[in-house]
């Protein structure tokens, strides 16, 4: 296979398997029948098969991009995404971590994560269609009936039907609860239902047969507010019970949306009953929906947070090979040579820190990611204290890996394009697509301003004695203990010192919840959100310099100058180690401290956002 432009695939083994040891989960009975083996077999198809199935598709289907016909009221997705989605539902990827019972493999979610950073960092606009279609299954297999279960599961899992999640409507974005969507009882047990949603991804498009899509909406009589939504499963056409397809259920697409990014994926305005004809089941019980899609929306969030990270883990990757081959300008130490011969700029310090600041942020993305779905699985498969502890900081993790991994990835993008020069800002080179695709992650699935007040409010201050950041906490300080005697003391202290003030945050905020200070709290949710990201970063770094710095030692031991450059060049491993010991350093050393800025904000109590009346944002223009 070609070297992978996207993923550093070394790097996702020692995460996998030296950080998180993901082989323990071969214990447990769940996946006794799993090894080592059969993981690398996984993961090894999902490379080959994103590198070279799914990345071409990836400046292709952004030209193509989809196509509406108000005619037929029917959707086209690009063309070449066809093959691609053929190819990743034929090796099974559509149900790869799903049970055997609807004719998935039941791999690890970890495992399934590792193999979705391959697909998301070739397309991940295409990976949307089976990424909804799996998390619509993965609602009807958690609430509905056996009944339902069998009519939609198998063939969702396996790519026949495709699924959607049906929240936002005109005046009902980030307040879901205003939705007007409405259904009405039947005599048989269905609903009717009628209303638009807007901007619902893959809502309608050629490659499925059908589409099923889980809508919230509010059964008439039902109070207003989340409290009065429920939830339907609503196909595009009816299922009979034989389980062909029976007629059309009169859901609509009435347009799709024209986006500066992810074009191959189709944002659709979806009519239900444009005919009083569109008839819902419901999933769950009545009043009950908001719980149920919250099941959808989180496992939705930690997959924005993925496809953030790949984004930005494809454009540094790409930056590094186009900075090693891009021939400009005389090396520094030559700069009074006027027959100084031009070096590759990845030579010029001001790159070389470039790449070293996205390399920081993405491994360190990457560690963190791959720990919360560790976590995830756990909180599943364990009991008791253990279960409670992996689900607390699922819970404080999410909001802050979907919200931190896709502001980053704007940023990211931003100086892989920068490494390129000029070059990176045309068409000819993937990083402006990548740039245009990364800013829609910091906005759907919850905006990041919305994931901020979710940790700073649900997570932190209103969780019953802080547990989940109590849990968040000790294992912080567990890496610290860990880390004396093998990492300098100047990383360690920065951590120490970094959850030592984040504390002070946390008691600040509490003081001002009990003195009903509101605004203050909302308004300081997005720097908590973003200060507590950079804390989770340099964690991960001071956990894998725990491993990567015994190993360095063993492998380079105490070789400098040439001799170290000459066995790095030699020697895979020892340039991976040193590698990672470097970015680590880096982010403790020179990127960390930034925190500590943060902090000193956040503390500083600033009141000019609460004082701000409206009318100071547009000044003179009023008059
Ligand atoms: C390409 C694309 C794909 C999408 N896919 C789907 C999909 O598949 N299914 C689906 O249901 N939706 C989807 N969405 C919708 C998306 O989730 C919403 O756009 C998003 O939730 C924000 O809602 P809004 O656009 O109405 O913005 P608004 O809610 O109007 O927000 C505007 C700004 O105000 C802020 N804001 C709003 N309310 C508050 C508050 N109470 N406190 C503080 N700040 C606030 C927001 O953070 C944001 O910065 C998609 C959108 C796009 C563009």
């Amino acid at each position: 296979m070609a070297l992978n432009p996207l993923v550093d695939s070394r790097d996702v083994r020692f995460v996998l398997y030296e950080m998180m040891d993901v082989i323990q989960l071969c214990k447990l009975p769940k996946y006794s029948a799993f090894d080592k083996d059969m993981f690398e077999d996984m993961i090894n198809l999902a490379e080959t098969m994103a590198v070279e199935q799914i990345y071409p598709t990836f400046a292709e289907g952004d030209k193509e991009g989809c196509h509406y016909d108000g005619a037929t009221k029917k959707v086209t997705i690009p063309k070449c995404y066809h093959p691609a989605l053929d190819a990743f539902y034929e090796a099974g990827f559509g149900g790869m971590d799903i049970d055997e019972e609807w004719g998935g493999m039941g791999i690890p979610q970890v495992i399934a994560w590792a193999c979705n950073e391959y697909f998301c960092s070739a397309n991940y606009p295409l990976l949307m269609y089976p990424g909804l279609t799996h998390g619509a299954a993965e609602l009807v297999e958690a609430f509905g009936t056996e009944e339902q279960k069998h009519m939609y599961l198998a063939n969702m899992y396996s790519g026949k039907w495709g699924g959607t999640m049906c929240l936002t409507e005109p005046d009902a974005g980030s307040d879901v609860g205003a939705l007007k969507t409405k259904a009405v009882r039947q005599s048989d047990g269905t609903y009717k239902i009628s209303g638009q949603k807007i901007f619902i991804s893959s809502g309608d498009n050629d490659y499925y047969e059908n589409m099923i899509h889980p809508v919230l909406a509010r059964i008439e009589g039902d109070p207003s507010g989340t409290k009065g939504i429920s939830i339907f499963i609503v196909p595009k056409y009816r299922v009979k019970a034989d389980g062909s397809l029976g007629e059309f259920n009169d859901v609509n697409c009435a347009g799709i949306e024209h986006k500066m990014g992810i074009k191959g994926s189709a944002t659709c305005t979806l009519s239900f009953g444009d005919n009083n004809n569109c008839i819902g089941w419901l999933l769950g019980e009545e009043r009950k929906g908001m719980k149920i899609m919250f099941k959808m929306m989180n496992y939705a969030r930690m997959g924005v947070g993925l496809q953030a990270h790949s984004t930005s883990s494809a454009a540094y990757m790409n930056a590094a090979t186009y900075s090693k081959n891009r021939v400009q300008g005389a090396h520094v130490t030559q700069m009074l040579n006027p027959e100084a011969k031009g070096v590759t700029i990845i030579n010029h310090p001001d790159v070389k820190r470039m790449l070293m600041w996205m390399k920081s942020y993405v491994e360190g993305e990457r560690a963190m990611i791959y720990y919360l779905y560790l976590n995830y699985e756990l909180a599943q498969l364990l009991d008791g204290d253990a279960a409670k502890e992996a689900q607390g900081l699922v819970e404080i993790i999410t909001p802050i890996e979907k919200a931190g991994c896709s502001d980053m990835s704007v940023l990211i993008t931003s100086e892989a394009m920068q490494c390129y020069g000029g070059y990176g800002f045309v068409a000819d080179y993937p990083v402006e697509q990548m740039m245009r695709n990364a800013k829609i992650t910091a906005i759907y699935e919850g905006t990041n301003g919305i994931q901020s007040m979710d940790l700073a409010m649900r997570k932190i201050l209103m969780n019953p004695e802080q547990y989940n950041y109590t849990i968040l906490k000790k294992r912080i300080t567990d890496t610290i203990n860990k880390a004396k005697g093998i990492v300098e003391d100047k990383y360690i202290a920065l951590v120490e010192r970094g959850v030592q003030e984040l504390d002070k945050v946390i008691e600040m905020m509490k003081q001002q919840m009990a003195a009903g200070q509101f605004l203050h709290l909302f308004a300081n949710a997005t720097p908590l959100q973003q200060a507590m990201y950079m804390l989770l970063i340099a964690w991960m770094h001071l956990w894998s310099l725990t491993i990567t710095l015994p190993k360095m030692k063993e492998l380079v031991g105490d070789k400098k100058g040439e001799e170290r450059a000459a066995l790095l060049k030699d020697n895979a491993d020892a340039a991976f180690y040193s590698g990672k010991v470097l970015s680590s350093q880096f982010y403790l050393g020179a990127e960390f401290p930034k925190y500590f800025g943060k902090i000193e904000a956040l503390l500083g109590g600033e009141s000019a956002v609460i004082k701000a009346s409206e009318e100071i944002f547009t000044g003179m223009l009023n008059e």
